[in-house]
């Protein structure tokens, strides 16, 4: 989906706020997420790590939490900062969790303080992906079970 101009620079200046929040004492690698939901609404997460490694969370997790919390359903567009000039992407596990709120068409945008460096679509970076629609015949067949 495609999003105008001035939103994306709204998604940049709220990933940006939220990057400035971020918790990353042990990778100095500060990270900003700001998603866009079907009702119009930004919502914003940074990296929060933890001194026993693996429970620490990404910025985009911590977006997406957000987004639930807030009664979102669907991500339009997510744009997610890091210090540059390298492009971030999200990482393998992001990919997947955004998967879980928006299909192969949502919009994914890098950006650093210096402003956007480039964009994808969901299916560029998690080809073949698997999908909440995947299960949709399992749940059903539940369903049904349930209900005889
Ligand atoms: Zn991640």
């Amino acid at each position: 989906m495609k999003i105008s101009a001035d939103m994306q620079q709204r998604l940049l200046a709220a990933s940006l706020a939220a990057r400035a929040h971020s918790h990353s004492p042990y990778s100095n690698y500060a990270v900003g997420a700001a998603v866009l939901d079907e009702q119009g609404r930004i919502h914003v997460g940074a990296n929060i790590e933890n001194a026993a490694y693996p429970q620490g969370n990404c910025a985009e997790a911590t977006a997406l939490g957000a987004m639930v919390m807030a009664g979102g359903k669907q991500a339009v567009a997510v744009l997610v900062t890091g210090p540059g000039p390298d492009v971030i992407t999200p990482c393998g596990g992001c990919r997947q969790k955004l998967r879980e709120f928006a299909g192969p068409d949502l919009l994914v945008i890098a950006g650093d303080p210096a402003g956007i460096q480039q964009q994808w679509t969901l299916e560029q970076l998690l080809p073949f992906s698997f999908g909440p629609s995947h299960l949709a015949p399992a749940v059903n067949q539940n369903k049904n079970k349930e209900k005889t």
